[in-house]
């Protein structure tokens, strides 16, 4: 009893002084870093736009470093004496679309921004991006003074806030800010709806449901001018707040937003870890990037499995473990080096994913016959690849949408997450 109330003692001991190492580096608010990122599909180049100061900080104020090493790049802050006092990996539109034909012949300009706890002293801030075998090398770098009187104070939007679900402070939670593209004023109600829908939704699948006090839902309501989001292909092109589009890298159901900074500013009104666009649309589509932000159409009848999909890339940098249906990717994945992606393996090192999971007398790899349904193994296909790259089961919410549930692998990089967020 002693030797426990001691341990608890030494535990409050060690939390309160990382909290307060919290403290002594950073203020409970945010700093945004926009910047463009241009390049070409081998290119790439970084430019500081602008530095915003946010009202709030949504995010750990214990797990200030990235433990994951998730995503096509990593942002670390550095203090003066180069201690890493913070990081974080995510991906972008860019890395995807350096993937594609047009790469090849055009080089492009994209939107990007970083949120880092807004720093109390100067600090020196790089992003890295990884290289084609796995490796983070820096691309760019930049000294931040605090004091500097160019750091812009964020928009002030004075939208209503929604709150969709409220369980935790933003440190202690999962907290996500459900965005509305192409929602007039008149259809705010549609979008309160759609938010409880959400909520509703999320939390029908595990490990979500079982996690659901770990997670605060805000939604900003902000109107858009018009209906609907655009569909290029058929010449639609509302005005709305996000403008969110179809035929993103000209695939059809690929819906996206170039406007990173609309999107970060409306977000900005509430304490946030994730960003969810809800697009007002009955069509089917959507996307999520790995800390970068998901999106979706409301009014689909597969609403529910889109959006546990998407939350799936966006929250826990889960891959894509389907491989028949077309996308617009070129060798999306380098078969000779492993995936960050902690759901699909190229088998070059696969001792570090899911392998704990599978029983010892599972073939390696795993017939992909009925009678492996539902278990655990290494079957191939995934990653927009029939050959050389293997997901964790036959199928999952990150395959199809026809068994419902997220396969063991899947699960685990989901609750693994979530526990990063609620220390
Ligand atoms: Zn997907
Ligand atoms: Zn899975």
């Amino acid at each position: 009893m002693k030797n426990r109330l001691f341990l608890t003692i030494v535990l409050y001991a060690t939390m309160s002084t990382v909290s307060a190492q919290f403290d002594s580096l950073f203020l409970d608010q945010s700093l945004r870093i926009d910047y463009v990122h241009s390049g070409t599909d081998t290119t790439e180049w970084y430019a500081l736009e602008a530095l915003i100061r946010e009202p709030y900080w949504g995010g750990s104020k214990l797990n200030l470093v990235d433990t994951f090493m998730f995503g096509n790049y990593y942002v670390e802050v550095f203090d003066k004496e180069e201690n890493l006092i913070y990081s974080r990996g995510y991906s972008s539109l860019f890395a995807e679309w350096q993937t594609t034909n047009e790469a090849k012949i055009l080089s492009r300009n994209f939107f990007e921004t970083v949120l880092i706890p807004f720093p109390k002293k100067k600090v020196k801030v790089v992003i890295s991006s990884r290289n084609r075998n796995g490796v983070f090398l820096p691309q760019f770098s930049l000294n931040i003074n605090p004091k500097d009187y160019f750091i812009k104070p964020a928009p002030k939007k004075e939208m209503l806030v929604h709150d969709v679900l409220i369980s935790n402070k933003p440190e202690k939670a999962v907290d996500i800010v459900i965005l509305p593209d192409g929602y007039r004023e008149e259809e705010m109600d549609k979008f309160r709806a759609d938010c409880e829908k959400f909520r509703e939704d999320l939390f029908r699948f595990e490990p979500f449901a079982s996690n659901k006090q770990h997670f605060n839902i805000r939604a900003v309501l902000a109107p858009s001018k018009e209906s609907g989001i655009a569909i290029p292909a058929k010449d639609f092109w509302p005005e709305t707040a996000i403008s969110s589009s179809f035929y993103t890298f000209d695939s059809e159901r690929y819906c996206m937003t170039y406007d990173h900074k609309t999107l970060r500013d409306l977000a900005g009104q509430v304490p946030y870890d994730q960003i969810y666009i809800l697009a007002n649309t009955e069509k089917y589509g959507g996307g999520g990037i790995f800390n970068f932000y998901c999106l979706s159409g409301s009014s689909n009848r597969l609403f529910a499995e889109i959006i546990v999909h998407e939350f799936g890339h966006g929250f826990a940098g889960l891959g894509d473990e389907y491989y028949d249906s077309s996308t617009a990717y070129n060798d999306f994945y380098n078969l000779e080096t492993e995936p960050w992606e902690p759901n699909i393996t190229t088998l070059v090192n696969f001792e570090k994913k899911w392998q704990h999971l599978i029983p010892a007398e599972t073939p390696i790899p795993t017939p992909d016959e009925p009678q492996w349904d539902n278990q655990t193994g290494v079957f191939e296909g995934g990653g927009y690849s029939a050959k050389g790259i293997f997901r964790p089961s036959r199928d999952c919410l990150m395959h199809t949408f026809k068994g419902k549930v997220f396969c063991a692998a899947c699960s685990e990089a989901i609750q693994k997450m979530i526990n990063f967020y609620i220390d």
